[in-house]
């Protein structure tokens, strides 16, 4: 086995590669560049460009490629070979500087919410310097953004460096009050908790569901599921313990910081985590090990599904989301320290979060709808559709104190009682305290959990930065104009937390009577996607992306109408599955097992024996076959329907008529399983994917 040290980051032109290759003014002008956001110099680019090609070929590199992340959820790549010709009929491995900084690539079938139908399908990619290329497979591949030909952001990349700069810049007029002089940039970092679902290959091969849409859209419930909790956190069994391995080795040659492996709760459920890193560069990470997760899986013969809800009645799959801002000095803002009641900027950083999170619940909500994250928010089992922060007992009673006026009372803080060393009890205090929580403080960072595990966490660590950047642009205006620096932060620190108070909210987020409170409480309770999409187009909330440089309205409007059509082209991808898989494959079986039912009670009752049993059964089948058959009608006749309809009727006609219609059918389906002999039965159930890997 290789070393760690020698394989981690072996795939990656990073700092270290950079300063050891490139000549010395090539490598102080991009390290400018980057920190100051300006654009390289052709020559520049041309030398970094070279000596990248040379490394990546030393490393047995054959092409490059533009590596994005159009809104599809997954990345794209184009390939170019390196090969340019001589002339001469011989070839030279080529790569310019112009070829690094900008791609060209037809992006006429990425998403587009109309962008580009009218005049230009062309699209462009633009390096991102802040992110390391890397070798995949033989390729260089350089993480880019990618926009429509009118500069349009199309990705995932883009919107989320426009709302680090804001936060960047608002956050740096904050430090700037607080005498911080010597911060020059202000950064968010993310860490991504990754969940998925291991099933054995050969298994899910039996199953066209999985396959087409990555979850069931049939099986009965098994004896045996997560009842008894054994597996959570249990010992991993051999086979996912190699698949661990491997995976980890894949990632750290390309410099993700994988760091945590544990069973979940659910059967055949893991959990992996970073340790976390820069947003964007966490963003690229996430989309990377969701890539590879899948690759290593294959060379085991498993599927990796990183579906939201890949089984009913098992817990789904998110991807908590760990979000914390700090300054280029390695200060981190959300850091409570000793006393916190003191602790200002501290302070006021919370509160911004608490009016961003306040103020823009629906953009949050919205950044996590879709398709499949629908099936487990509000679920029972991650946070509810309504979004809400917990801060746990010792920061909301210091909350509760600058609200009330009334001086913390130190002998209940355990924090105090602790004395030294107080940023772990605080830890110890909020983390793991309360997972019903969508929004939970967990000691110096922020946990938004309501992330789907299959989605990229672009949309929510873009809309964070931005609704943070918001609240300090207002505290900014108005402590840079006060006279009294010092009366005015108390004064804006109570102001807000009295404001916003409704928004936190410490208990059991699971319960039935939260969402009558929440209500009370003028809370959103934005339960589906096409409940909360409708909050992209909102006036309030595309002056919003304008004001902080994030979208124009035509990028908003985009959103808006791509978040819509991938909600109804995800549910009639599954309505059609569901309708092939019950007349090919449930319907005929259902038939060949009523047909040996039949015969065998001709038979028996031709010999005088008792063929109650059989019939009893045959019965019961052949009525439900007959409903079978008309709800797989009902469901077809849906799915003509919806197609008549546009955009958000059409989305509001999958969800209101096509996903009922689909749960009847399941549910017919399902029992018709439990009658039918498993021999007949055409795909393998839950017991055999929940359990296929031993
Ligand atoms: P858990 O949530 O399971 O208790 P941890 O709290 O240790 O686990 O960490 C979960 C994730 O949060 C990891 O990816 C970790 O790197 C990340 N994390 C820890 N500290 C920070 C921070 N200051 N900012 C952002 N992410 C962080
Ligand atoms: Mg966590």
């Amino acid at each position: 086995m290789e070393k760690i040290n020698d394989v981690f980051g072996s795939m990656v032109f990073n700092d270290a590669v950079m300063k050891e290759r490139l000549p010395k003014a090539t490598y102080k002008a991009l390290k400018e560049s980057i920190e100051t956001s300006a654009d390289l110099t052709m020559d520049v680019a041309n030398v970094i460009a070279a000596e990248m090609k040379n490394w990546a070929l030393e490393k047995g590199a054959t092409h490059f490629a533009h590596w994005f992340q159009p809104l599809t959820g997954i990345t794209a790549e184009k390939h170019d070979a390196f090969i340019s010709p001589n002339g001469d009929g011989t070839v030279i491995m080529d790569f310019s500087g112009k070829e690094l900084i900008k791609g060209e690539p037809d992006g006429s079938s990425f998403p587009s919410g109309g962008i580009r139908a009218t005049f230009e399908a062309r699209g462009y990619t633009n390096w991102d310097p802040t992110s390391y290329a890397f070798i995949k497979e033989k390729t260089l591949c350089i993480p880019t953004a990618f926009c429509a030909y009118g500069g349009e952001a199309l990705d995932e990349k883009t919107p989320l460096l426009r709302s680090m700069d804001a936060v960047n810049k608002q956050a740096l007029r904050i430090t700037k009050l607080f005498g911080m002089d010597d911060v020059k940039r202000v950064i968010t970092s993310v860490g991504p908790e990754q969940e998925y679902f291991l099933v054995d290959a050969d298994v899910a091969a039996e199953r066209p569901d999985l396959l087409y849409c990555g979850r069931t859209l049939f099986g009965a419930k098994p004896p045996k599921r997560q009842e008894l909790d054994d597996h959570y956190f249990g010992a991993i069994k051999p086979r996912v313990k190699a698949f661990m391995e491997d995976l980890n080795n894949e990632l750290w040659k390309l410099g993700i910081l994988s760091k945590t492996e544990h069973n979940e709760v659910a059967p055949a459920q893991h959990e992996m985590a970073p340790i976390y890193t820069e947003t964007n560069v966490s963003l690229d990470h996430n989309q990377l090990t969701m890539e590879i997760l899948k690759k290593v899986a294959k060379k085991h013969n498993m599927v990796c599904l990183l579906h939201e809800k890949p089984f009913a009645g098992v817990n789904g799959s998110g991807k908590h989301t760990n979000w914390s801002i700090s300054t280029d000095k390695g200060e981190n803002l959300l850091n409570p320290g000793k006393h916190p009641e003191n602790n200002k900027i501290f302070l006021l950083v919370l509160s911004a979060v608490v009016q961003a999170v306040d103020d823009y619940q629906d953009l949050l909500r919205v950044a996590v709808a879709s398709a499949g994250n629908d099936h487990r928010l509000g679920g029972n089992e991650a946070p509810p559709a309504i979004i809400s922060m917990f801060l746990g007992d010792d920061l909301t009673r210091v909350v509760d104190s600058i609200i009330s006026g009334v001086p913390l009372d130190a002998r209940k803080s355990s924090v105090l009682e602790l004395g030294a060393n107080v940023l772990p009890s605080f830890q110890q205090d909020n983390t793991d305290r309360n997972r019903t929580s969508p929004f939970a403080f967990t000691g110096n960072k922020f946990e938004f959990r309501m992330t789907g595990s299959e989605q990229s966490i672009g949309d929510a660590c873009f809309v964070l930065n931005t609704i943070v950047a918001e609240s300090l642009e207002q505290y900014a205006d108005k402590l840079e104009a006060a006279e009294d620096f010092d009366k005015a932060i108390d004064e804006l620190i109570k102001d807000v937390l009295t404001k916003h108070q409704r928004i936190i909210f410490n208990g059991d987020g699971y319960e039935e009577e939260w969402v009558a409170e929440a209500e009370k409480r003028g809370l959103l309770n934005l339960t589906s996607t096409v409940a909360a999409a409708p909050y992209l187009a909102a006036k309030k909330n595309i002056e919003l992306f304008k004001k902080h440089g994030i979208f124009s309205e035509v990028e908003s409007m985009a959103r808006y109408e791509i978040k819509l059509e991938e909600y109804s082209k995800i549910i009639n991808i599954e309505a059609l599955t569901m309708i092939d898989m019950a007349k090919k494959d449930i319907a005929p079986a259902v038939s060949s097992y009523s047909a040996e039912l039949a015969a065998t009670a001709i038979s028996k009752k031709e010999l005088g024996v008792n063929a109650k049993a059989e019939l009893e059964v045959l019965t019961k089948i052949s009525d439900l076959a007959a409903v079978l058959n008309d709800k797989i009608a009902t469901l077809e006749s849906a799915v003509i329907k919806a197609g008549e309809f546009e955009l958000k009727e059409q989305a509001d006609f999958f969800h209101d008529t096509v996903i009922p219609a689909m749960n009847e059918l399941r549910l017919v389906a399902d029992e018709l399983e439990t009658l039918t002999a498993e021999a007949y039965w055409p795909f393998p159930g839950y017991g055999d994917l929940l359990f296929s890997v031993q």
